[in-house]
Parts: structure tokens; sequence; C-alpha cells
């Protein structure tokens, strides 16, 4: 069998980390298993759904590292659920039903003071021939909902009803179907909701394995039942735990909460994206993976826990930061050169300021300020200002080797008495107008005997 998965969010908005997740888990569980990982776009909602969102999906992934070996898009196979429809109702299990929404919320009600759990009472099940005709006749169009199989003989007498799986995240679940309403498949407009395409879909495609959030748990025994009174095989189930933000509120596609979009715009790597949605809430420490390989080598589905992981965006920063620390010439060059930093310099300068960014782009300012001087001119003390420029006049002479700056500041040193911070802070501020930053035995050789000369206060 193919390890085949899918990633199956509606086109309603933006990406966000949470979603992220979902995919990440299909991808990585995919890449392991040699699988076929199918990009779905749930989009039977017309209304809510939009193709840029789609689009905008589609790049997200691939910024992500998630390359689908296919593409689909539900609004475009109606025919197909169409087609299950008909089975189903040819099998008994699909039937019309004609509540408003006020008289499920009035009936609800009622069982609930009587006791009884707060699922649908299939009160439609028990309308005779005339009462449907009338209830046509008055323009009422029918909703359709499966018939779970939750009884013996008789609809009205529901029993428990275990359905079992063994989930790869969760380890054994159970969803009692006596616990549910028959699910709505058909809206009153003939258009559908999303259990029965997505099953379909699921058959149709082959999914071998559905990896999803633990806010499908009750669905998957529903889906199970569906899956089965259409006489298909039933997949593998996996449901991660949801990412909440470090309040405690969900994540939404609506809101654009931490959206990817978001989080690339403000300088994340997309593996510190990936390694804090794939690692965070799960038993392995939350590191930066430098590649997806490597981050699937650390993927355990079985590893992750069972409630919500908290997440705070600040761990992305710290990810990242160790990610530039880490990220070769080689690997930067490209970026480098489209932000401006390129030519004889260029690997060293990397190599120099790597350590003290948070983010790439901030290679810029640093750029500027090993060409241009200081982005804001020092200011010191008369004291400090005489100390600076003496030190300045005890420039050595080139050649410039690595050692420059250790020769330097030794002359400095026997010169002036001063050591540690005393020395070192008023070089460092002269050379680059702030307190702190790369080493600056690197940075010397950069500025070179003139640039650091250009630089005497
Ligand atoms: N469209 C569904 C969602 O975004 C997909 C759930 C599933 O993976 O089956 O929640």
């Amino acid at each position: 069998m193919t390890v085949t998965v899918r990633f199956a969010p509606s086109p309603t908005g933006r990406i966000h980390i949470g979603n992220a997740r979902t995919a990440l888990f299909n991808w990585l569980f995919a890449q392991k298993h040699k699988g076929r990982f199918i990009q779905r776009f749930d989009d039977t909602d017309t209304a809510r759904s939009k193709q840029e969102y789609a689009d905008s999906i589609l790049y997200d992934l691939h910024w992500l590292g998630i390359f689908p070996d296919a593409t689909d898009y539900q609004s475009r196979r109606i025919q197909i659920y169409d087609d299950a429809v008909e089975r189903l109702k040819k099998a008994g299990v699909l039937y019309p039903c004609y509540e408003t929404p006020e008289e499920l919320d009035l009936r609800r009600k009622i069982r609930r003071t009587r006791g009884l759990p707060p699922v649908y009472g299939r009160e439609a099940l028990t309308l005779t021939a005339k009462e449907i005709q009338d209830l046509e006749a008055d323009g009422r169009r029918p909703h359709w909902r499966f018939l779970l199989p939750n009884f013996k003989s008789d609809p009205q007498e529901p029993e428990r009803t275990d359905i079992h799986w063994n989930d790869l995240v969760r380890g054994e679940e159970t969803v009692d179907l006596a616990s549910v309403s028959d699910p709505v498949l058909v809206r009153e407009d003939g258009t559908y909701l999303y259990t029965l395409p997505s099953v379909v879909d699921d058959i149709e495609m082959g999914i071998s394995h559905v990896i999803r959030g633990d806010d499908h748990v009750t669905n998957t025994g529903v889906q199970i039942a569906l899956f089965k009174a259409l006489g298909a095989d039933v997949p593998a189930f996996g449901h991660h735990n949801l990412l909440t933000t470090t309040t405690g509120e969900g994540l939404s596609k609506r809101t654009g909460s931490l959206s990817i979009e978001g989080l690339r715009s403000d300088g994340i790597e997309p593996m510190a994206v990936a390694s804090l949605a794939v690692l965070i809430g799960t038993s392995e420490n939350v590191q930066p993976m430098a590649t997806m390989a490597e981050l699937a080598g650390h993927f355990n589905p079985a590893a992750t826990s069972k409630s919500a992981a908290k997440f705070d965006p600040e761990e992305l920063v710290v990810l990242n930061r160790a990610l530039m620390h880490s990220l070769s010439f080689a690997d930067a060059r490209d970026r480098l050169a489209i932000l401006g930093i390129s030519g004889d310099k260029a690997e060293p300068f990397w190599n120099a300021v790597r350590g003290n960014l948070d983010r790439l782009s901030d290679a810029v300012s640093w750029w500027r300020i090993v060409h241009e001087g200081p982005l804001e001119k020092p200011e010191f003390e008369p004291e400090e200002l005489q100390f600076v420029r003496e030190a300045f006049d005890l420039l050595p002479d080139e050649p410039w080797t690595a050692t420059v700056w250790k020769d330097w500041t030794n002359k400095v040193k026997e010169a002036s008495g001063r050591k540690g911070k005393a020395l070192f802070l008023p070089l460092r501020l002269a050379l680059t107008g702030l307190v702190s930053g790369p080493e600056l035995a690197d940075l010397l050789p950069l500025l070179g005997r003139e640039g650091t000369l250009a630089r005497r206060p």
C-alpha cells in the first residue's frame, strides 16, 4: 500500500502556524513512508472560499518546503458526491429532514430539560408521506441526514455503539455513536457540508492516513460509519493537539492570527516555523532544524501530547536566531546578494555578523556600518574622547593580519593602562556606534586600516 495523505484546509483565509502544523505532520509522514501528499481544498462553502486564498495557501506551503504531489478542489468534484448521495439514499441511510434551525434549537432545549442527550431525535423519520407532501407544498426543502448505525432495529431506540480506532497520535480512541446526532450531509439548497465530500474524497483519492487536528475526533467516529456505509476500507487516523496563543485562545484563519504570511514578512525563516510547528507540544525538545530531512528524523506523531500546546511567537525569534548562527555563507549567499551584500567581503562579513542576527535582514545594517560607519555618530565624554583618539594613533601599519585586533589592543593596553570593558567599549562605540555586536577581531580586518582611521572621533 502506498501511503497517501492529504492536507485539506478550506480556502477561507491565510493559513496560520496551527494549520502549518497539520500540513507538516502530513508532509513529514509522507516523507518518512515515501508516500504521496495530496493538497485538497475543501471549498464546498462557496460563499466563504476564495481562489486567492487557495493560491496563497499553496504559496505558503511551498515557502515552508511542502510540495504536493497533486492538488484538487472539492468544488470541481460535486458529481462524485452526488453519486455517493444516491447510493446512500438507495441504502436507506440518508433521510430528508424539514426542521428549521429554530425548531431544532427548541427540541434540543426540551431534551436537555428531560435529561436526554442533546442529539437529534430522528423525528423526521416518523413523518408520514402526507406530512412530507404538506411540508413540500409549504415550500419547505429538505436537508439530508445520515442515519448513524447506532440501533438494533428501531432508529428511535439508539444504543451505545462504540467505534474504535488506534489513533496514530492518541492511541486507542472510542466514539459512541449514540452520543452524536445524525449528521446533516446535504443542505436545503443542495450544497454539501464538510462530512460527506471529505469521506468520498478520502476514498476516491486512496487516502491511507487521515492526519488532522483533534477538533475532528468526534467527526472521525461519524466518518468511519460513513466509510463503511459506502462500502469502503477505513483509513488510519491521527489527531494531533491544537496550538493556542499564550493566553490559551485558538488560532483562526479568518482573523489572520499568526499567519504564515505575517511570520514570513517578519523575517522568520521557514525552518524556524516548521521546527516549532512540529516539535512544540511533543516530548521532543523544540530545537532549530536546518532542513526538512533533519526535522523528519525528529518527527514522531506518537510523541505528541493530548493537551493543547501554548505557542509563544518569541520562541520563533529564538529559533530564528539559532538558525542564523549556523547558516553557512554558501546557503546565505544568494539571499544576501538580493540584500546588496556581495563581493569579496561578503563571506568574511557574513561569518563575522551571523552570530548577532535575529533575522537575515538584520545583516543589512551591519553591512552599512562596515561600509559607511556608525549609523549614528557616537558621543564621548572628554576623557574617553582623548583615550579613543590616542588609541587610534596606535593602529598598526598594514599589512593587517588576522591578529590585528589583538596586536592593536595590546599596544593600547600598555600605553593607557586600561583593560577589559574600559578598554574595549569605547573602541567598539567608535568603530560601530553600538555597545554590542560582532567580535571586533572579525570586523577590524573588514574595515581595513583606512576604514578604521575614518572612524577616529
Ligand atoms: N476542511 C477541514 C478542516 O479544515 C479538513 C479536516 C480534515 O482534514 O478532514 O478542518
